[in-house]
């Protein structure tokens, strides 16, 4: 018997761990679309990864734009007619440094729109295919800042809004049931445009546990938080 690969899409895929986690998802042989809100900059990656004999799909995508997550539906049920692997990567850090008592409330609602609104919009496109279909993997990238158990006083609006996606991670892993697994993970602190050069860990070390979620077999964790492929606390 002949399995189809399994398609998979990635936000924020243009640069970073996205762009990371796109290429080891392609190289385990999943078809994997790459999105990204800067249909150029998108596109630049597509033909990277091709340079490196990746071939991987291309769709715009800004997670912050309900409209831009409707068109990316309707084009990946015409041109792949399902979704089997979602990755929520798209994220942004903007108050790093800053106190909870005078962050702006704008920089506290961007935040939520990209980190936790985003995500899920993208659940309640997909996940119900996903149950239908009996199958699925939904990937939320988090970070250990949203660490309920730990948490200090860290970029406070990123932090809640971290917490959030992994609330969210909660909600959708029931609403998935028992053939859609959904996870969230902190990929470590990481050498991105995000992480900056002094991080510590490579983006191939910080795409793994994503990567590892993305691909789990049937009797796998679901609603866990994960890093370095172990559950974590809350
Ligand atoms: P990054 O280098 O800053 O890349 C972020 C990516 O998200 C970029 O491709 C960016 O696109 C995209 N993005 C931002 N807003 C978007 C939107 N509204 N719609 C679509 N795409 C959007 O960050 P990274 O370090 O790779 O981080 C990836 C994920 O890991 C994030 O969720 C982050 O919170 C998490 N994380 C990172 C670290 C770390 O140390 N790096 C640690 C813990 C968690 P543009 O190029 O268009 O801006």
């Amino acid at each position: 018997m002949t399995h189809e690969p399994k398609i998979a899409l990635v936000t924020g895929a243009n640069r970073g761990i996205g762009l990371e986690i796109v290429r080891q998802l392609a190289r385990l042989g999943l078809q994997v679309i790459l999105t990204a809100r800067d249909a150029t900059k998108g596109r630049q990656a597509v033909q990277h990864l091709k340079a490196d004999g990746l071939e991987v799909g291309f769709l715009e995508l800004d997670v912050t734009d309900a409209m831009s997550v409707l068109a990316l539906k309707e084009k990946v049920e015409a041109r792949y007619e399902r979704l089997d692997v979602l990755v929520n990567n798209a994220g942004i850090l903007l108050d790093e440094g800053e106190n909870v008592l005078d962050v702006e409330p704008e920089t506290v609602r961007k935040t939520l729109e990209s980190n936790l609104i985003g995500p899920w919009l993208l659940c309640e496109a997909f996940v119900p295919g996903m149950v239908r279909r009996k199958y699925g993997r939904v990937v939320n990238i988090s970070s250990t800042a949203g660490q309920l158990s730990s948490m200090g006083g860290y970029a406070p609006a990123y932090s809640v809004s971290k917490a959030a996606l992994n609330a969210l991670t909660r909600q959708m892993a029931y609403a998935g049931g028992k053939h859609v697994l959904v996870n969230t993970m902190c990929p470590g602190w990481v050498r991105t445009d995000m992480g900056g050069s002094g991080a510590p860990r490579s983006v191939e070390k910080g795409a793994e546990t994503a990567v590892w979620l993305a691909t789990l077999p049937k009797d796998g964790p679901t609603g866990g938080f994960f890093r370095d492929k172990k559950a974590i606390p809350w």
